[in-house]
């Protein structure tokens, strides 16, 4: 029996320049000397979740924990679901399964520190869980994760994977088993289009937003949004971004509060371990990644 798809809030919680269009800019070495302005972005994301009463995901990075406790602590008071986005947002696909073991365990650990001791949830930085390393499923697996949220079958510059799966699948036949939820996508004309965060949904018009939301819903495709903190601030950064680069990391921003405000007006709202634990429930739920 198909469960009915719902509207999945999830956020990213990173600063402006862990995104990977700032690698080349701001470099690791470079963070401690970036203004943050994660708690700025937080605040306008947490105060509308509140007006609209609905609960969301937060995907907190390890190195932003550290230093802002007080935000995951806000996340968790407001009774919102805290997961992991790794420690330092490496672009999973280039780590070996020993590096990749090694950040998991210590983004666990930066969280256990601020209090957040049963988190369920991973997502890779930029989805970076690529075919090449869809092993590494097993490695969130063991590393206690109960579900991941890291697939998104689109074709994208940095995170190409059209032909991964596009619904949720058991990893093994273990009744405790790790559950994938892809990235929502609608399927037409044998593409997979993607609509529901980041630059996707920044420069969607509202009326395309709302017509793939319902293409995604009647193929039984929740929608789980995504965004970052940054993308509802308005802070520009000058740290000499390409025309190209600049508009995929920082157009249509302005638009952002706004369309998250008309999507939190309406519809049926779940965090995704609600959504993962009614997956669960689901007898027909795939087994393995090509199922
Ligand atoms: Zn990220």
């Amino acid at each position: 029996m198909a469960m009915k798809p719902r509207t999945i809030i999830t956020v990213d919680v990173e600063e402006w320049f862990h995104g990977h269009n700032y690698l080349d800019h701001v470099p690791l070495d470079q963070w401690e000397n970036q203004e943050s302005r994660v708690r700025q972005g937080m605040d306008i994301c947490l105060k509308l979740l509140d007006k609209h009463q609905v609960k969301a995901t937060f995907f907190v990075l390890g190195w932003t924990a550290e230093r802002h406790p007080d935000v995951v602590h806000d996340i968790v008071a407001a009774g919102h679901e805290v997961a992991c986005h790794s420690y330092s947002h490496p672009v999973i696909f280039e780590m070996t399964a020993d590096e990749f073991r090694a950040d998991c365990l210590r983004a666990r650990e930066a969280l256990e520190k601020v209090g957040v001791l049963d988190v369920a949830g991973y997502r890779a930085p930029s989805f970076s869980i690529t075919p090449p390393v869809h092993n590494y499923l097993e490695i969130l697996q063991e590393c206690g994760f109960s579900y991941d949220c890291s697939l998104f079958p689109v074709r994208h510059p940095r995170y190409g994977q059209p032909g991964s799966p596009r619904r949720p699948f058991r990893l093994d036949a273990g009744a405790d088993s790790m559950i994938e939820v892809p990235m929502p996508t609608w399927r037409v004309l044998g593409q997979n289009i993607p609509f529901s965060g980041g630059g996707y949904l920044r420069m969607l018009p509202w009326p395309a937003f709302k017509m793939l939301r319902s293409m995604a819903f009647s193929q039984g495709i929740p929608c789980i949004v995504y965004l970052h903190p940054w993308e509802l601030d308005s802070f520009k950064p000058e740290v000499g971004l390409s025309a190209t680069t600049s508009v995929r990391s920082q157009g249509g921003q302005a638009s952002m509060p706004v369309k998250l405000e008309r999507i939190l007006r309406q519809g049926d709202f779940e965090t995704l371990q609600q959504y993962v634990e009614r997956l669960r429930t689901q007898e027909d739920l795939p087994v393995g990644m090509h199922a």
